[in-house]
């Protein structure tokens, strides 16, 4: 089965199993130019989009500078002629990301070989907007999972792509991030009447209600207070969700 599935008329979502989680990209498709929102693990991961990108000028968000989120930019099915990251996102390039990668090819030799590191090329701090034509995806800086983090909303659809902001069942915390600030971001869309489809790179696709489950999950971190996780959790969110606590 393909990874690829359509959310609207001119959105797809790619999303690929990893060892312990899956991962979710998005394919946005304007008249003029199409846009990748993260290139994810591998360029294999990229194989799907040649022929919905057709012959469209290809730009690159990344989400954040984690690698299951980059390290798929060689796949892409041409030369991007942007790629669009948060300032602290480039700045991780000459940081841990290129030690990560030699760590896992240390680890899983061959495997990694494909993966060619890009860093960002065009970097904003707060905000920016850009047109894929009649389309716009306005981007926004949401830092919490890591100092990187945005978001991207494409308001003519009303989709909020989360990256690692917000994820099902709840988000991975690093410790020292600031909660406060995190919180009163997800509450700043959750109110936003225009938002009705939230995307978040793991877990499902939803609606606001996943950033409800996400503001809850937070603010109970940060006050203290009893966390009911809800659902059987995998081995990765029990390991998550304990050390989520001991961030705090
Ligand atoms: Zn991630």
């Amino acid at each position: 089965m393909s990874p690829i599935s359509q959310l609207y008329d001119d959105i797809w979502t790619n999303e690929v199993a990893l060892d312990e989680y899956n991962v979710r990209g998005v394919l946005v498709v304007g008249d003029q130019r199409a846009l990748v929102w993260d290139t994810l693990s591998h360029p294999r991961d990229m194989a799907g989009y040649a022929p919905l990108v057709g012959e469209r000028e290809l730009l690159v968000v990344y989400s954040h500078a984690d690698w299951d989120h980059i390290w798929g930019t060689a796949g892409l099915p041409r030369a991007a002629s942007a790629i669009v990251g948060h300032s602290s996102c480039r700045a991780r390039f000459a940081d841990d990301v290129s030690v990560t990668l030699q760590e896992r090819r240390l680890a899983e030799p061959e495997t990694w070989d494909a993966v060619t590191l890009v860093a960002p090329t065009t970097t904003f701090d707060n905000e920016m907007v850009l047109s894929l034509g009649t389309m716009t995806i306005h981007l926004r800086h949401l830092p919490g999972h890591t100092p990187d983090s945005i978001v991207g909303f494409i308001p003519a659809r009303g989709v909020l792509l989360m990256g690692d902001a917000a994820e099902t069942p709840f988000p991975v915390v690093p410790a020292g991030s600031s909660l406060d600030h995190w919180i009163g971001e997800l509450e700043r869309w959750e109110r936003d009447p225009r938002v009705r489809t939230v995307v978040p790179a793991h877990g499902v696709v939803g609606g606001t209600d996943i950033l409800a489950r996400n503001i809850d999950y937070l603010t109970r971190l940060r006050d203290g207070r009893p966390i009911d996780v809800g659902e059987p959790l995998t081995d990765f969110y029990l390991k998550t969700h304990e050390s989520n606590l001991r961030a705090r």
